[in-house]
Formats: C-alpha cells, structure tokens, sequence
C-alpha cells in the first residue's frame, strides 16, 4: 500500500524532536507541504535546514493566548498531528497544581486550541481533513508514578473520540495513536533504568518497544484516505501491551 499526501498541507505541533521530527520527515517524503511547529527555536532551525521548505513556527503550547496569535494567519491545513506532550513523572502522593496544570495545558488543552483552529478553517473552506493525537497507552493502562500523564492521555481519547462524533459530518477525521515507549528524548528520560524497562518488555507480547519509525506509519495511515472509513479510534503500537 502506498501512501500520497501530495497536494495536501500538514501541521505537526512538538515537531522539533522525536516523534514528531521525524514525521515531518515522513510526510515531506510523501508528499504533503509541512509546518512544523515547537517550543525550542533551534530544533526548528535545524530542522529547516535538514528539510528545505518546511515551514516553522516556534511557540509554547502551554500559553493559549501566544499559541492563537501564532497560528492567526496559518492558513490552510488539511492535516493536523497533535504530538506535543509532556511527561511529568512522580508519585501519586506528590501530584503538585504545577505539574498537574502545566500537563493538561499542553497535552490536552493546546489539542484543542490547536484543533478548533485548524477544524474551523477546514469547515469555512468546506474540505474535509484528518486530524491524528498523539496518546499512549498510558491512556487505558495504569503506569507507577504516571498518575498526571495518565490522566492526560486518558483524556486525550476521549476528546478524540468527542472530535470525531462533532466533526465527522464536517468530513474531518479524527483519530489516535497509542504507542508503548519509544526510545526518544522523552522515552529515554523515563525508561533507561533496564529494570525499569524489563518490567515493561516483559508485558509487551512482541517483546519490544516501539521505533519512532512505527508510530510514524501508523500516524501516515490515519491521516491518509487509506483510513477513509476510521475515526474515533484509538490505534494501540503497542506490540499488544493493552490486551492483557
Ligand atoms: P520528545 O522527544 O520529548 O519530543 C517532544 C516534542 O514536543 C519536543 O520537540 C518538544 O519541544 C515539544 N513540546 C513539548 N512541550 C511543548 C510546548 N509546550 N510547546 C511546543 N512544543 C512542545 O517526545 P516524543 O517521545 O517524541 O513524544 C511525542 C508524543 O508521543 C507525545 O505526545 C508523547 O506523549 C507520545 N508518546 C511518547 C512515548 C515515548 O515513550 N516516547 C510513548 C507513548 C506516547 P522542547 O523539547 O523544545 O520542549
């Protein structure tokens, strides 16, 4: 099966590393026009110069007033990848207002500034599109010491599938990937420790974690017309660590 998203244009938020680095990567391979957009100016710096023509915009998710002055005169976007997130890792009994509201900011609330943004201009201009949020499976599982991400991802989910049920009549798509861990900056800063990691390993059934390269295709696919007929889904690359 191959995948064309020639013709269409495509904004992908944490697009300076990991995941969503390399999915600007991918897209511009397949096609699409790119606008990354991140916090940190020189991951977006090289990132433009490691993909001629990539659009950046660089803005903190967290802050809702900078972010829709940032995405004003975005113009078209036929496809949107909510990756940004962050991951505060600690005991349930040390939960601070910190923590708790600079994660929901960015992994929950900025998918909505961001989406609302993006779906309005699709319904003006009367095309569809395709929206995919990056969740985990910390979503429908319970992790040690990730009560915050937890809760963000489970609610990233459901606003998927909320999404999907309000905008499907507006020909706009809307999905989700859940990964396992995956070796990035964020994976490494949480899973180095190899008893840490075994515990995992030993609870996914393929006995890996995921390369970025996995999340990449399945995010590719959901945003591509080959899922013409899928919204609302939840989509595990989890080598099967939610069946059990
Ligand atoms: P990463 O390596 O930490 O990269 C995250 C990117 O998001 C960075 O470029 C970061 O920019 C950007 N970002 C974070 N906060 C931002 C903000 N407030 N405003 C703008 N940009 C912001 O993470 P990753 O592993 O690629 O994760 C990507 C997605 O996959 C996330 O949604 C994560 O929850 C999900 N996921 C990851 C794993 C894993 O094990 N890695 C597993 C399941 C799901 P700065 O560095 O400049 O802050």
């Amino acid at each position: 099966m191959e995948i064309s998203l020639a013709g269409r244009r495509a904004l992908v938020t944490g697009a300076g590393k990991g995941i969503g680095r390399e999915l600007v990567k991918a897209l511009r391979k397949v096609g699409a026009q790119v606008i990354a957009l991140s916090r940190s100016s020189e991951d977006l710096q090289s990132l433009a110069k490691e993909c001629p023509g990539v659009e950046t915009i660089c803005v903190d998710l967290g802050d809702w007033s900078a972010t829709e002055a940032a995405l004003k005169s975005i113009g078209p976007v036929d496809l949107l990848v909510n990756n940004a997130a962050i991951a505060i890792i600690e005991p349930f009994l040390e939960v601070t207002q910190e923590s708790f509201d600079k994660s929901f900011a960015v992994n929950v609330r900025a998918a909505i500034l961001v989406s609302q943004i993006v779906a309005r201009q699709m319904i003006e201009r009367g095309v569809g599109g395709s929206i995919v949020n990056v969740s985990s499976q910390a979503s429908q599982a319970a992790i040690q010491n990730h009560a915050v991400y937890c809760s963000t991802k489970g609610g990233l989910d459901m606003l998927t599938k909320v999404m999907a049920l309000e905008l499907g009549p507006k020909k706009i798509r809307v999905n989700c990937v859940n990964p396992t861990v995956v070796m990035t900056a964020m994976g490494r800063a949480n899973w180095s420790d190899p008893q840490k990691a075994e515990s995992m390993l030993s609870r996914i059934p393929i006995g890996r974690f995921a390369e970025v390269e996995d999340v990449v295709n399945s995010i590719l696919f959901l945003l591509s017309d080959k899922s013409g007929m899928t919204t609302g889904a939840c989509l595990p690359v989890d080598g099967g660590y939610l069946v059990s």
